[in-house]
């Protein structure tokens, strides 16, 4: 199986994808985390999309699809992954389509407000990876590690993240359904109460 995890920023396509790679045994192809994994290793394509992403914007659809591309030419045709944060743009999207057939795309559905919310209190394990919440803890609840908080959780950029959002990839959705591909999803609630949803969709369909 070939998804699109799609959705705001802190919609939790992520954390959504942790629990889809266990029941289906899908990889995870998150754009963000190869971002931030080449910044902690000071590679020059971490350096480049580090402007970008601190500043909220886009990492230009070049640099992405070269990336993505080089990515996606490792898997073989019947092995299955979920591709979160990536599409982002229409480029981006029709780069897509010449690369791999899909098999859905998964949009996720908060209101802005409560993507401000989760974000601003958003903690991240250095350890584990885990995602939890600054004001519920202090160490990470799956393994003691300790917390950080991304550099682009602040305020301000949050706001940047989701007005870039709305003007560049939400038009995905309609690209999508126009190819009978979206699946809706509330992901208000707790990530269980998500995921029972996204399992009854995506099982379903
Ligand atoms: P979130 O979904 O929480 O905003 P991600 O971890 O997916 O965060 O991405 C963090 C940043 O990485 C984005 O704000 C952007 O700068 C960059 N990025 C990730 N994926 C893409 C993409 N497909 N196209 C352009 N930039 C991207
Ligand atoms: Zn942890």
């Amino acid at each position: 199986m070939r998804l699109v995890l799609l959705g705001a920023p802190g919609a939790g396509k992520g954390t959504q994808a942790v629990l889809l790679k266990e029941r289906h045994n899908l990889a995870h192809i998150s754009t963000g985390d190869i971002f931030r994994q080449n910044l902690k290793d000071n590679t020059p394509l971490g350096l480049e999309a580090k402007k970008f992403m601190d500043a909220g914007q886009l990492v230009p659809d070049e640099i992405v699809m070269k990336m993505v591309g080089a990515k996606l030419s490792e898997f073989k045709p019947g092995e299955g992954f979920m591709l979160d944060g990536f599409p982002r743009t229409v480029a981006q999207a029709e780069f897509l389509e010449t690369q791999t057939k899909l098999d859905g795309v998964i949009m996720f559905k908060v209101p802005d407000e409560a993507i401000v919310k989760r974000l601003t209190s958003r903690a991240v394990c250095k350890n584990c990876g885990n995602v939890t919440n600054i004001h519920e803890h202090d160490k990470c609840p799956a393994c003691g590690g300790e917390l950080y908080r991304r550099d682009d959780d602040n305020e301000q950029t949050i706001r940047e993240r989701l007005k870039v959002y709305h003007e560049q990839t939400e038009s995905l959705v309609d690209f999508y359904r126009t190819r009978n591909l979206l699946l809706e999803i509330d992901a208000t609630g707790m990530p269980d109460e998500v995921f029972t949803r996204v399992i009854e969709t995506l099982e379903n369909d």
